[in-house]
Protein backbone atom coordinates (compact mmCIF):
# COMPACT_ATOMS: atom_id res chain seq x y z
CA UNK A 1 0.00 0.00 0.00
CA UNK A 2 1.74 3.28 -0.84
CA UNK A 3 0.86 5.76 1.98
CA UNK A 4 0.27 9.61 0.83
CA UNK A 5 2.08 10.87 4.05
CA UNK A 6 4.51 9.34 5.82
CA UNK A 7 5.59 9.87 9.53
CA UNK A 8 9.41 9.16 10.62
CA UNK A 9 10.71 8.35 13.87
CA UNK A 10 8.10 10.02 15.67
CA UNK A 11 9.22 13.56 14.69
CA UNK A 12 8.56 14.21 11.16
CA UNK A 13 6.50 13.97 8.41
CA UNK A 14 6.89 14.21 4.41
CA UNK A 15 4.54 14.07 2.09
CA UNK A 16 6.63 14.41 -1.24
CA UNK A 17 5.59 18.51 -1.12
CA UNK A 18 6.69 19.42 1.92
CA UNK A 19 8.22 19.19 5.42
CA UNK A 20 6.28 19.14 8.63
CA UNK A 21 8.22 18.51 12.24
CA UNK A 22 7.81 18.05 15.65
CA UNK A 23 10.02 19.24 18.68
CA UNK A 24 11.99 16.03 18.07
CA UNK A 25 12.51 17.21 14.16
CA UNK A 26 14.72 20.04 15.67
CA UNK A 27 17.72 17.80 16.14
CA UNK A 28 19.75 18.11 12.99
CA UNK A 29 19.70 14.72 11.94
CA UNK A 30 16.18 14.34 12.20
CA UNK A 31 15.82 18.00 9.71
CA UNK A 32 18.23 16.25 7.45
CA UNK A 33 17.24 12.79 7.45
CA UNK A 34 13.73 14.29 6.32
CA UNK A 35 14.97 16.83 3.87
CA UNK A 36 16.90 13.47 2.20
CA UNK A 37 13.31 11.92 1.58
CA UNK A 38 11.97 14.73 -0.07
CA UNK A 39 15.28 15.32 -2.38
CA UNK A 40 14.46 11.34 -3.52
CA UNK A 41 11.27 12.51 -4.43
CA UNK A 42 12.27 15.88 -6.05
CA UNK A 43 15.10 13.12 -8.31
CA UNK A 44 13.05 10.22 -8.55
CA UNK A 45 9.48 11.39 -8.44
CA UNK A 46 7.33 10.43 -5.37
CA UNK A 47 6.23 6.83 -7.21
CA UNK A 48 9.97 6.51 -8.84
CA UNK A 49 11.11 6.73 -5.39
CA UNK A 50 8.54 4.23 -3.79
CA UNK A 51 8.36 2.12 -6.59
CA UNK A 52 11.78 2.18 -8.22
CA UNK A 53 13.75 2.24 -4.85
CA UNK A 54 13.45 -0.72 -1.99
CA UNK A 55 13.45 0.42 1.35
CA UNK A 56 16.64 -0.16 2.24
CA UNK A 57 17.81 2.35 0.32
CA UNK A 58 15.51 4.60 0.53
CA UNK A 59 15.59 4.55 4.32
CA UNK A 60 19.17 3.89 4.57
CA UNK A 61 20.02 6.85 2.40
CA UNK A 62 18.45 8.95 4.79
CA UNK A 63 19.58 7.69 8.11
CA UNK A 64 23.00 7.35 6.51
CA UNK A 65 23.54 10.92 5.00
CA UNK A 66 21.69 12.60 7.51
CA UNK A 67 24.82 11.53 9.74
CA UNK A 68 22.59 10.69 12.55
CA UNK A 69 24.92 9.30 15.24
CA UNK A 70 22.70 6.93 17.06
CA UNK A 71 24.13 3.89 16.99
CA UNK A 72 22.80 2.06 16.51
CA UNK A 73 19.50 2.77 15.22
CA UNK A 74 15.97 0.45 16.30
CA UNK A 75 15.89 -2.05 13.10
CA UNK A 76 15.22 -2.41 11.09
CA UNK A 77 17.08 1.24 10.24
CA UNK A 78 20.60 0.28 11.42
CA UNK A 79 20.20 -2.84 8.77
CA UNK A 80 19.22 -0.34 6.48
CA UNK A 81 21.81 2.07 6.96
CA UNK A 82 24.37 -0.48 6.79
CA UNK A 83 23.31 -2.14 3.88
CA UNK A 84 23.06 1.43 2.10
CA UNK A 85 26.52 1.99 2.99
CA UNK A 86 27.53 -1.15 1.70
CA UNK A 87 25.60 -0.60 -1.67
CA UNK A 88 27.13 3.20 -1.96
CA UNK A 89 30.70 1.72 -1.55
CA UNK A 90 30.49 -0.12 -4.14
CA UNK A 91 28.30 1.87 -6.76
CA UNK A 92 30.56 5.17 -6.03
CA UNK A 93 29.09 8.27 -4.60
CA UNK A 94 28.55 9.95 -8.27
CA UNK A 95 26.06 7.21 -9.03
CA UNK A 96 23.69 7.46 -6.09
CA UNK A 97 20.99 8.45 -8.16
CA UNK A 98 21.53 6.33 -11.41
CA UNK A 99 22.90 3.21 -9.91
CA UNK A 100 19.38 0.99 -9.27
CA UNK A 101 19.70 -1.14 -6.27
CA UNK A 102 18.52 -4.74 -5.93
CA UNK A 103 15.59 -5.86 -3.79
CA UNK A 104 17.98 -5.98 -1.05
CA UNK A 105 21.94 -4.50 0.21
CA UNK A 106 23.93 -7.99 -1.13
CA UNK A 107 22.32 -8.56 -4.31
CA UNK A 108 23.83 -6.46 -7.74
CA UNK A 109 23.74 -3.10 -8.19
CA UNK A 110 22.93 -2.17 -12.37
CA UNK A 111 24.34 1.15 -13.21
CA UNK A 112 22.61 3.49 -15.67
CA UNK A 113 24.43 5.20 -18.15
ZN1 LIG B 1 12.93 8.04 6.73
Amino acid sequence: MFPAIRIHQQCGVHDGTGIATSHRGRAPHFARHELIHHLQNERLGVFGAWLGRPAWWREGMACSLSLDERRPLPEPLESYRSGFDEWMAEAGREHLWTAVPGANPSSSTAIKH
